[in-house]
């Protein structure tokens, strides 16, 4: 797909948010990758959008009523009345209450969802959000920095449209809140690659979780050891990668770029350069189908923006120069300020070759065991997720034509519905 027209999400305010003093976590991190992909000039090649806001509705459509009304209401000046329901909620350590907490999730959130309707509307190939991608969220409960699963509500957006999605993960954590929400469905692949292993959160994601009922073998796990670099990474993902795009054919593609498995992460233990995670990128976007592009982890910040600068270059494919362009936040980049420098070693690679070839076999043999492709009669499109899209209110004096409820009334079996979902109701697993 050459030029392909990418539209890129940036809300101003978002990098504005402070998770607390001595936090990993860092929003700032968006607001320096934005300052980059500025100077060196790549918003003339995209279209850029300072995104909707999801609403409690929208964030509804994945997580329980409760949680959605817990966090828009708890702020650290009123936490003290709400202290027994932070265990509950998970809430509170790495998933702190702060200030604005709730306006965050809407922003980030809302830029996913956004970016999956433009994607089912044809308006754009690639959609970017780097705020976004914070896959650990649970539909009860935070969980590793992320409050709202942006990434599961955008899936069930592309799902009106698209009868497979294939999300993979290139976090150096297990996409365990995604993996678990489409767990017993064929609809969506979820492909994760990640440090697994001595206890690394969040634990889960051995080669062996395969997924359940209707979903076996639409899970795929590469565990991976400490260390990793990329010409490792690089004989394990290329062939998976393929492999399932032959077998599973998906018809959109979400793509998670957590950026702290590159070296010297704050938190991580890989040693992925910035080509080296860069060329995931270009890889799956090789495969020319819709694409959304999701932010995640990262906690050297100064990498962080340097990686997702460059892969906002390889999206639009554009070449841009090692030389960083002077920015803002320049002090930042020293002492080499360029777009790769060297990333140090901080560990061996653990992962022999042998390693490696033993998890292929056993991920390629799984995906054998798929049935052909499954295909889903789609049926009327339900109307887009975002209230956006609703807010002009019908004319009460003029009566809505059967057709027109009948568009509105989204098939039982195929999508979540709040309260009177029919999936596993204490499991957070999503029956579409
Ligand atoms: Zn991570």
């Amino acid at each position: 797909m050459p030029n392909p027209t990418v539209a890129y999400f940036y809300d101003p305010d978002v990098g504005n948010f402070h998770y607390g003093p001595g936090h990993p976590m860092k929003p700032q991190r968006i607001t320096l990758t934005h300052s980059l992909v500025l100077h060196y000039g790549l918003h003339d090649k995209m279209k850029v959008y300072r995104p909707y806001q999801a609403t409690e509705r929208d964030m509804c459509r994945f997580h329980s009523d409760d949680y959605i009304q817990f966090l828009s209401s708890v702020s650290p000046q009123n936490v003290q009345e709400y202290t027994k329901f932070l265990s509950v909620y998970n809430v509170g350590e790495d998933c702190p209450v702060f200030d604005g907490l709730f306006d965050f999730c809407k922003m980030y959130t809302g830029a996913s969802l956004e970016g999956a309707v433009k994607l089912n509307n044809n308006q754009c190939d690639i959609a970017v959000n780097w705020s976004g991608g914070l896959h650990h969220a649970k539909k009860y409960e935070a969980s590793g920095f992320c409050y709202v699963n942006d990434i599961v509500i955008a899936i069930l957006e592309l799902l009106k449209y698209h009868p497979r999605v294939l999300y993979i993960d290139i976090d150096i954590h297990h996409g365990d809140g995604v993996q678990e929400a489409f767990y017993l469905t064929d609809r969506v692949m979820c492909v994760s690659f990640h440090k697994y292993g001595q206890l690394f959160f969040p634990g889960t994601g051995d080669m062996y979780e395969v997924g359940a009922e209707s979903g076996r073998y639409y899970s795929v796990n590469v565990p991976l050891l400490t260390g990793i670099d990329d010409a490792s990474y690089m004989q394990i993902f290329k062939p998976i990668i393929s492999n399932v795009m032959e077998y599973y054919k998906p018809t959109a593609v979400v793509l998670q770029c957590g950026a702290d498995s590159l070296g010297s992460d704050r938190l991580g233990c890989f040693n992925l350069s910035i080509k080296g995670h860069g060329e995931c990128v270009e890889y799956v976007k090789s495969f020319n189908l819709p694409l959304l592009v999701l932010g995640g982890g990262g906690y050297t910040k100064r990498n962080v923006a340097r990686c997702w600068t460059y892969e906002t270059a390889v999206l639009l494919d554009e070449q841009i120069s090692n030389e960083l362009p002077f920015n803002e936040y320049w002090k930042y980049f020293g002492p080499d300020f360029s777009l790769n420098p060297e990333i140090f070693t901080k560990q061996d690679n653990q992962n022999t070759r042998q390693y490696l070839d033993n998890i292929k076999v056993t991920v390629l043999e799984n995906l054998k065991m798929l049935a052909a492709a499954p295909s889903v009669q789609m049926q009327d499109i339900p109307s887009d997720l975002l209230s956006l899209e609703n807010t002009e209110e019908p004319d009460p004096d003029v009566r809505n034509s059967v057709e027109d409820i009948d568009k509105r009334i989204e098939p039982s079996n195929e999508f979540y519905d709040g309260d009177k979902d029919n999936d596993k109701e204490n499991e957070g697993f999503l029956d579409v």
